[in-house]
């Protein structure tokens, strides 16, 4: 029993791809189950498609395609740190803009007091 590699199907029976060792049943590995069994010995040779058509030195080719996608997610891991610091820069950014913009209003609010205050005055003074 083993889950084919492309549509995730519990199978009894399938290919084992040499290269990416991965099983795929019949339907998936693009070989018929007779044709699997003719090549006896050559089995263990056998090669998805994926991997056939990857190259004609698929091993150098599956290597260079991990070392890619390690470079790939290194640059995503790096992009994605910037992007952090980045979001705690303007966190902290937002968080100095807050504490301004509460002062401002205190401030505001000091103003307004006091224009109160002076209208009051002012309104006792004229009456
Ligand atoms: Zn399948
Ligand atoms: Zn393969």
């Amino acid at each position: 029993m083993f889950t084919c590699a492309r549509c995730n199907n519990t199978c009894n029976d399938g290919a084992k791809c040499s290269d990416c060792n991965q099983f795929l049943d019949f339907p998936c590995s693009g070989i018929t189950e007779a044709g699997y069994r003719r090549l006896g010995d050559r089995q263990k040779t056998w090669r998805c498609n994926t991997c056939k058509t990857a190259g004609s030195s698929p091993r150098a080719a599956s290597s260079s395609q991990i070392t890619e996608v390690l470079n790939e997610i290194r640059a995503f891991r790096s992009d994605f740190l910037l992007m952090k610091s980045d979001v705690q820069e303007t966190s902290v950014g937002i968080q100095a803009l807050n504490t301004k913009w509460s002062e401002m209003e205190t401030r505001f609010s000091d103003m307004e007091d006091r224009l109160i205050q002076v209208e009051a005055k002012l309104s006792k003074s004229i009456l």
